[in-house]
């Protein structure tokens, strides 16, 4: 979560009002979102500074049932070249993109930001709460859009955009995916500055050994204990292959199909400090969210984690399921090395 909100708070609801239909949920079921010759107008009021050809090429990506949250390289460049701006303020530009995503029903405080990958695609993240639970299960905008990244396979990340100052806790979940600091921090109204700058004297990886932070994405070696042919359960194991989780072993993954049959994967994502690891369901939550979609649309989660971790999974997702997904059993399968 970052410091600074906007002053006009663009939530997902006014983003679906905007859009006038349940605009990007429909947009998986290829209902088109703007249907007529008005096409681009709910983005207007979302980036009202955009030109007429951005507006179209962004209405363009997030028709598309498999809109991730992802912009790639070839159409951010056209977006810059547009908007006669550059990489990093086309960035900045594009926030309340983001922020329309946030899902802060305890907080009410709507983050979005956005992340450049090494390829050059920009990722969106937006913050999401968990309704009566612990704020500890909260995932902010900046490991939302550092997470989508990561689960696109990112070699590094380059840049970070954000409504104000990241907080204590993202700037150490951002030295996982940025060790050393290199990653520039783009805020409004102030120069580019790396992570290091903000976060002096880092307690990285390195300080339990590692020679590398969460990217580039190593895959371990998982296979199921018992086999099934469920697709959900072959997505929630390639969620625990691709784990980041050199700290305690344990590598896991989360599964979530949704009523229209699209699956989410999620991996545990492991920080040196522990505390700002983000669970595998919060990192499925995160590309649930990035395609407009709602807890609401939930109809199955599988845990998949080894036969007897270091440290378990289960617990936290259950409850985190049960929060947001009530009638939904959690399935829980399990993975050898
Ligand atoms: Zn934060």
């Amino acid at each position: 979560m970052s410091a600074l909100c906007f002053e006009t708070q663009i939530t997902r609801r006014t983003v679906l009002a905007v859009l006038g239909m349940s605009a990007l949920g429909l947009a998986a079921t290829g209902t088109p979102i703007f249907a007529d010759e008005s096409r681009s107008d709910g983005l207007g009021k979302i980036l009202p500074k955009f030109s007429e050809p951005s507006r179209l090429i962004l209405a363009r990506l997030l028709h598309d049932p498999e809109y991730s949250g992802r912009i790639p390289a070839v159409e951010a460049a056209a977006l810059s070249r547009n908007e006669n701006t550059t990489a990093d303020k086309l960035m900045l530009e594009l926030i309340p993109l983001a922020q329309s995503y946030s899902f802060a029903p305890i907080s009410n405080f709507y983050v979005g930001a956005l992340v450049r990958g090494a390829s050059g695609d920009l990722y969106t993240g937006a913050n999401i709460e968990i309704p009566g639970q612990c704020l500890g299960f909260a995932v902010h905008a900046e490991q939302s859009a550092c997470s989508n990244a990561y689960m696109h396979g990112e070699k590094a990340l380059t840049a970070l955009a954000v409504g104000g100052a990241p907080c204590g806790h993202c700037r150490q979940f951002i030295e996982e995916m940025s060790p050393g600091g290199e990653i520039l921090i783009l805020t409004p109204q102030k120069p580019p500055a790396k992570l290091s700058s903000i976060l002096p004297a880092a307690f990285g990886p390195a300080a339990l050994g590692m020679k590398q932070g969460a990217l580039p994405v190593e895959e371990t070696d998982l296979k199921l204990v018992s086999g099934s042919a469920d697709p959900l359960f072959a997505a929630a194991l390639d969620a625990a292959r691709k784990s980041h989780a050199p700290y305690s072993k344990s590598p896991s993954g989360v599964g979530i199909r949704t009523a229209r049959g699209r699956i989410f994967r999620g991996s545990y994502i492991e920080n040196v400090a522990f505390n700002p690891s983000l669970s595998p369901l919060q990192t499925a939550l995160v590309g649930l969210i990035a395609n407009g979609g709602t807890f609401a649309d939930i109809s199955a989660v599988t845990l998949a984690e080894l036969e007897n971790p270091t440290i378990t999974q289960k617990a936290v997702t259950d409850t985190v399921r049960a929060a947001i997904a009530p009638s939904v059993k959690l399935q829980i399968v399990s993975a050898s090395i």
